[in-house]
C-alpha cells in the first residue's frame, strides 16, 4: 500500500516554499504539486529524497525531473481546466499527475515500453486517468490533436516540426531546445494565423529526446 504520511506531507509543503523562493510563482501550479506525492514516482532507493529539488535516477537510464523544472515547464505552459495537452516523455508518471491535478486531459507518449508500462500502471493505481502511449513522441499523435499545449520533457536538437502541426491556433509547446549537454527551454507560440514565435526561457538539462521506441 502507497502511505503518504504527515512526514512527507511536511517534507512536501518546504519543498513547495523552496519553489515559490526560486521563482515558481504560479500558486495553482504549486498547489497541484503540494497534491502529488512525488515519492510515489521514485525509484526504489530514491524514495527518501522525493522532495529534495533534484532529477533522481528511473528505469531504463531516465531521470524523473527536477522538481523545480517541473513548476517552470508547466508554469509556461498555463494550462487551463479541460485543456488537451499532449506531454512527449512520460517517464515516472510525475508530470503527468501534476498536468491532471491542474484539470488538463493529458496523453502522454514514452519510448521505453518498460516505463510506459510502470508509468500508466502507477497513475491508474492513483486514480489518475491520462491516456498512455506507447510510441516516438517525434510522431505526436496525429489521430488525437490538434493540441491546445504540447509539453516536451526531453531534450530535442531542434523543435520537432510534426509537433507544431499538432498545435492548435493559439496554442502553447513548452519545449528544451539544444545539444546533448545543455537545451535552451523555449515557448513557442502559434497565433490565430497559424504564426509561431518563439521566446527563450532559461537553460536546462534534461536527458535526450531520441527517435523510435526502446
Ligand atoms: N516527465 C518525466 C520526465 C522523464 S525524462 C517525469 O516527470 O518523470 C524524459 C523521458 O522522455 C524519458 O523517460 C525518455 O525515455 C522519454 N523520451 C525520450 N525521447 C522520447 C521520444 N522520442 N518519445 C517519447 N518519449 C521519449
Amino acid at each position: 500500500m502507497k502511505i503518504d504520511s504527515f512526514r512527507h506531507k511536511g517534507l512536501r509543503q518546504k519543498l513547495i516554499t523552496s519553489l515559490r523562493d526560486k521563482g515558481i510563482t504560479s500558486e495553482e501550479v504549486l498547489n497541484a504539486m503540494n497534491r502529488v506525492p512525488r515519492h510515489f514516482f521514485m525509484a526504489k532507493g530514491f524514495e527518501e529524497r522525493a522532495y529534495q529539488d533534484n532529477a533522481f535516477p528511473i528505469a531504463s537510464e531516465q531521470t524523473i525531473s527536477q522538481p523545480y523544472t517541473v513548476g517552470f515547464q508547466t508554469m509556461l505552459l498555463n494550462v487551463r481546466k479541460s485543456e488537451k495537452v499532449l506531454e512527449i516523455g512520460t517517464g515516472s508518471g510525475y508530470q503527468t499527475a501534476v498536468l491532471l491535478e491542474l484539470g488538463a486531459r493529458v496523453y502522454t507518449i514514452e519510448r521505453h515500453r518498460e516505463l510506459f508500462l510502470s508509468a500508466q500502471k502507477l497513475l491508474k493505481e492513483l486514480n489518475f486517468s491520462p491516456y498512455c502511449f506507447y510510441g516516438d513522441g517525434y510522431e505526436g499523435l496525429p489521430t488525437y490533436g490538434p493540441f491546445d499545449k504540447i509539453i516536451i520533457t526531453a531534450g530535442a536538437p531542434e523543435i520537432p516540426e510534426k509537433l507544431i502541426e499538432q498545435l492548435k491556433p493559439g496554442g502553447i509547446m513548452i519545449a528544451p531546445i539544444g545539444d546533448s549537454k545543455t537545451q535552451k527551454m523555449l515557448k513557442i507560440s502559434k497565433n490565430e494565423n497559424n504564426q509561431t514565435s518563439i521566446e527563450e526561457c532559461g537553460n536546462f538539462i534534461f536527458v535526450p529526446m531520441l527517435s523510435g521506441k526502446k
